[in-house]
């Protein structure tokens, strides 16, 4: 059975991707930070926690995903944090900019790195329909200036090098990597300036007037794992209801 891995899956995007991996067919290792399993993920999900930005826990979940399946099919880097306080940039201190960066970048690059070589060996041992995919969460903020949440912004872009690194350097061993780039998503991240965000959106903002959902994203993540997308690498997709797109 084809097996995916998504982070940071116990609530918000990556809970709206497991989900729908899950219903699509795929065996899903769903992970949070927290020790025990959400208490609204049924029974039969199996729940293992990671912290991203630990080398020791990262180890463990993949081993994890090695010893119950035996195959790594969709590797999907979704864990990712906001700044505990949003700051200006003039008032940055060291300690947001370690803990972002350690968990949306440095968490994002190594869980590339350590799963790649899992699928590297999953080829070499030449397992049964095996077409291994990564995809990672990114942000428009890899792109969009927030003065008072720069190491986020920073951590982002940052994101977008990981895709383009990881894709080149798989891409001749048939390993696609991709990007989805959620715009603003109703999630707990976006709790504290929802009504900013409602606001900016009514104005016209988006060109899809609305939030999007989890949902929104993990279609994309799907679409990325259908195979469909193959002959590309680094791909990026935006699921921001037309953000990106520059208007007069
Ligand atoms: P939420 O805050 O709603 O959920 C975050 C998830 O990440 C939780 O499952 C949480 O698990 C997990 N998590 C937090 N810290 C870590 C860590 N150190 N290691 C592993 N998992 C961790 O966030 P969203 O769902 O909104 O965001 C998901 C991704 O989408 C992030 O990468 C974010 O940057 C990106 N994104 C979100 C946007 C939005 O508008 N919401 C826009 C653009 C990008 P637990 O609760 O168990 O700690």
């Amino acid at each position: 059975m084809k097996t995916a891995l998504v982070t940071g899956s116990s609530r918000g995007i990556g809970r709206g991707i497991a989900d729908l991996l899950r219903e699509s067919g795929f065996s899903v290792v769903y992970s949070g930070t927290r020790p025990e399993r959400p208490a609204d993920l049924p029974e039969d999900c199996d729940y293992f926690p990671c912290d991203v930005s630990d080398a020791a826990q990262r180890r463990a979940v993949l081993r994890h995903v090695s010893d119950t399946r035996g195959r790594l099919d969709l590797l999907v880097n979704n864990a990712g944090v906001a700044p505990l306080e949003r700051r200006d940039l003039l008032d940055m201190d060291e300690a947001s900019f370690d803990r972002v960066i350690g968990i949306n970048l440095k968490g994002t690059l190594f869980m590339c790195q350590a799963a790649a070589r899992l699928m590297l060996d999953g080829l070499q041992a030449g397992l049964t329909d095996y077409h291994p995919r990564i995809v990672n969460i990114g942000s428009i903020s890899a792109y969009t200036s927030s003065t008072s949440r720069g190491e986020y912004c920073i951590s982002k872009a940052g994101v977008g090098m990981v895709t383009k690194l990881f894709a080149d350097r798989l891409a001749d061993a048939g390993i696609p990597v991709f990007e989805v780039r959620p715009g603003i998503i109703d999630t707990d991240m976006t709790r504290v300036v929802h009504e900013k965000y409602e606001r900016l959106i009514a104005e016209g903002l988006l060109p899809i007037r609305r939030f999007g959902q989890p949902e929104d994203v993990a279609r994309m993540v799907l679409a990325c794992a259908s195979g469909l997308l193959d002959y590309a690498a680094g791909q990026v997709l935006d699921a921001d209801g037309g953000f990106a797109l520059r208007r007069l």
